[in-house]
């Protein structure tokens, strides 16, 4: 069982347009943004637009609503850092290592032999 859905969360915040983001995909299931703490180069996030806390508590139907978009900015990512891989990595409730409360997919575009930075 997770939290319930908290609009005080950061991410909510950039949804409704009252802390800025550096965009990179909108349309009308996700809003997709570069990460202020960038782990590789291209490291974006991909947020739902719908209140989702966690990918426990997301709607199934939704879910795969946001996966598309998920892979769509991940290719993006790689063609535009020219990586040769991915990591897509998501974190659920603050045991799985969980920050900021609103679901989102880290899209980390990777290059042979060069680590994630901490
Ligand atoms: P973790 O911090 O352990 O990666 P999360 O999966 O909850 O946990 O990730 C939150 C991510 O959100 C972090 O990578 C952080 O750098 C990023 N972040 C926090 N605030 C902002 C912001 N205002 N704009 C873009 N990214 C942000």
């Amino acid at each position: 069982m997770t939290d319930s859905y908290d609009p005080s969360n950061i991410f909510a915040k950039i949804l409704r347009r009252e802390i800025p983001c550096h965009k990179v995909f909108e349309d009308e299931v996700a809003l997709a943004f570069m990460d202020i703490m960038p782990r590789c180069d291209g490291h974006c996030l991909v947020i739902p637009k719908a209140p989702a806390r966690t990918l426990l508590d997301i709607a199934p139907d939704a879910l795969s609503q946001l996966i598309t978009r998920v892979q769509r900015v991940a290719k993006a990512a790689v063609a535009a850092t020219e990586a040769d891989g991915l990591t897509l990595q998501q974190f659920s409730e603050a045991a799985g290592g969980q920050e900021v409360f609103h679901l989102h997919f880290h899209i980390l575009p990777r290059r042979h032999g060069v680590a994630l930075r901490p």
